[in-house]
């Protein structure tokens, strides 16, 4: 076992497992993307604490245990199309592709994109595509989606991707201020309705967009 995967293991057992994250898909997905492989070369060392880390542009690759809250209750079946919107590093993404049939990642920023593309590439992610653009707007051509994971903060629920939820389908975004939001999941029941439940305080990098900031 190398250092780096005996600290996935650590991070796994301490910070997901340990603090009610169990279902074991979810488990085995974290277990499998090496997450030192989305941060730069200087901050590999700290790929296994729990905190978000810089990926340049001044955006964040996500902490692990909130990457893991939003994929879990989102709860993603082996055949769900799942759209991201802010693909940052692409560790998100690539950690629901082991759940899903296909995901579809949406980053504003050029650089990024290109780079996590490259990488995801590289790793040999083949059900992960990658668009350059406002994921405000989602991504018509392939919608309705089982779930849209939004892993940036709004200033409320973009219209536009409630409607290219599938009915049953399931929403996870922060909203909120832009500096600290509550992560919110809706459940698209009907063509009109919606259910909402609220897991929690969270703090992201603000969602810039038409339906965002
Ligand atoms: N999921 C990422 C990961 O695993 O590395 C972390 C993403 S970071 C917290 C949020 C990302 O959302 C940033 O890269 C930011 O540029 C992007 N973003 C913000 N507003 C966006 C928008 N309207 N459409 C697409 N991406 C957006």
């Amino acid at each position: 076992m190398s250092d780096f995967d005996y600290a996935r293991h650590r991070m796994i057992e301490a910070h997901i497992i340990r603090r009610g994250l169990t279902e074991p898909r979810l488990v085995e997905a974290m277990r499998s993307v090496p997450r030192e492989a989305f941060v730069g070369a200087g901050l590999q060392e700290f790929a296994y604490a729990d905190a978000p880390l810089s990926i340049g542009q001044g955006q964040t690759i996500s902490q692990p245990f909130i990457v893991a809250l939003m994929i879990e209750r989102a709860t993603i079946a082996a055949d769900d199309v799942v759209l991201e919107v802010g693909t940052g590093s692409g560790y998100a993404a690539a950690v629901a592709s082991r759940l899903a049939q296909d995901v579809y990642t949406i980053e504003r920023i050029p650089a990024l994109a290109e780079e996590a593309e490259d990488r995801l590439q590289r790793l040999g992610f083949g059900n992960i595509h990658v668009r350059i653009g406002d994921g405000t707007r989602g991504w018509p051509e392939v919608a309705p989606f089982d779930v849209i994971l939004v892993t940036a903060g709004g200033p409320s629920v973009p219209p536009t991707l409630k409607g290219q939820l599938a009915i049953g389908g399931r929403l996870i975004l922060p909203v909120g201020s832009e500096s600290e939001q509550r992560l919110i999941r809706i459940t698209r029941t009907g063509a009109t309705t919606f259910d909402e439940v609220d897991l929690g305080g969270v703090r992201f990098v603000p969602l810039i967009g038409k339906e965002g900031w």
